[in-house]
């Protein structure tokens, strides 16, 4: 390409070029990490508000590379919707937690939640309610012990809905991720077949500094009472924040100000749950 023209219309061929190189090679491995078993669950303490009991935890995805980089799943999870990729790697998610909330729910007698996020390319997927039976099933969690967690992009969509009405059905819990920042306005609400709003973490972030911002997070958590939701607050970092929710009558509350997301075995241990 080098040859015609000259400056800086093949300049910016090479950095596409480049840039599509670098996106490919992430694509090939990233088709291989599930085989190669490289992704892991690392789980974030979630808290009953009023009695600070730990009532489950949050799933999070990791990718532990062969190279030794711990990868952050916002670096590829947009690759993986792009790609079909994220089915699989969704799939194995939602096993692998339910395999750990098992594992949790035998050793103690308490409830235990375990919450799973779902992308809505692999929650439209038309096999996806059946394939999510069969993981419960396989494992032998209880549905009411499972929480997805969805985004707002699918409240729009009727057979979306049509999926959530039979999952409540099941029992199992439908949570609102990032509730705030995408397409449904509160109104949607009462019609959704949801049972939990996670407000969304930049809110939480502003909303003691932007007085607009800690308005819109009492609208929220007054509308989401009036309808009998359960609020989550998220991302919660300081004794401010979490006395804030506290207040504003937020049912759980998850942030590092509490904990950090941690591999299973951690987990287990912080709690003197250890299976060894
Ligand atoms: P999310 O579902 O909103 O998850 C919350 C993110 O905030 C997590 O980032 C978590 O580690 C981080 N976090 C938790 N507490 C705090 C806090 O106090 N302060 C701050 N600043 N951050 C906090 P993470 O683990 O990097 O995950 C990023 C996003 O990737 C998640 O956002 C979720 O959308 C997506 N994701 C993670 N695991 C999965 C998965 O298994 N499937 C799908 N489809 N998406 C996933
Ligand atoms: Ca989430
Ligand atoms: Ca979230």
């Amino acid at each position: 390409a080098k040859a015609h023209g000259g400056g800086r219309y093949c300049f910016f061929t090479e950095e596409l070029d480049r840039s599509f190189a670098r996106t490919a090679a992430l694509e090939h491995s990233l088709r291989r990490a599930l085989d190669r078993g490289e992704f892991v669950l690392h789980y974030q303490p979630m808290y009953e508000t009023v009695s600070g009991r730990m009532i489950g935890a949050e799933a999070l995805l990791r990718w532990q590379r062969k190279n030794g980089a711990l990868v952050s799943p916002a670096e590829f999870i947009p690759l993986a919707e792009e790609t079909g990729l994220i089915v699989g790697i969704g799939e194995w998610a939602i096993r692998e937690a339910c395999r750990f909330a098992k594992l949790w729910l035998d050793a103690c007698s308490e409830p235990f939640e375990i919450s799973v996020n779902v992308s809505p390319v692999q929650f439209r997927q038309p096999d996806f309610a059946k394939r999510t039976m069969d993981v419960l099933r396989e494992t032998g969690v209880p549905p009411e012990a499972l929480v997805l967690e969805i985004t707002e992009s699918l409240t729009r969509d009727d057979e979306a809905i049509r999926k959530l009405e039979f999952f409540k059905r099941q029992g199992i819990h439908i949570s609102l991720d990032d509730f705030g920042t995408g397409y449904s306005s509160l109104s949607d609400l009462h019609h959704l077949p949801v049972d939990a709003l996670k407000i969304a973490q930049n809110f939480t972030k502003d909303m003691l500094s932007n007085e607009k911002q800690c308005r819109i997070v009492k609208a929220i958590v007054a509308l989401a009472k009036s309808l009998d939701l359960v609020i989550v607050a998220e991302g919660v970092e300081t004794e401010e924040q979490f006395l804030f929710m506290h207040r504003l009558g937020c049912d759980i509350i998850q942030g590092y100000y509490f904990s950090k997301p941690m591999p299973e075995e951690e987990l287990l241990a912080k709690s003197g749950r250890s299976a060894s």
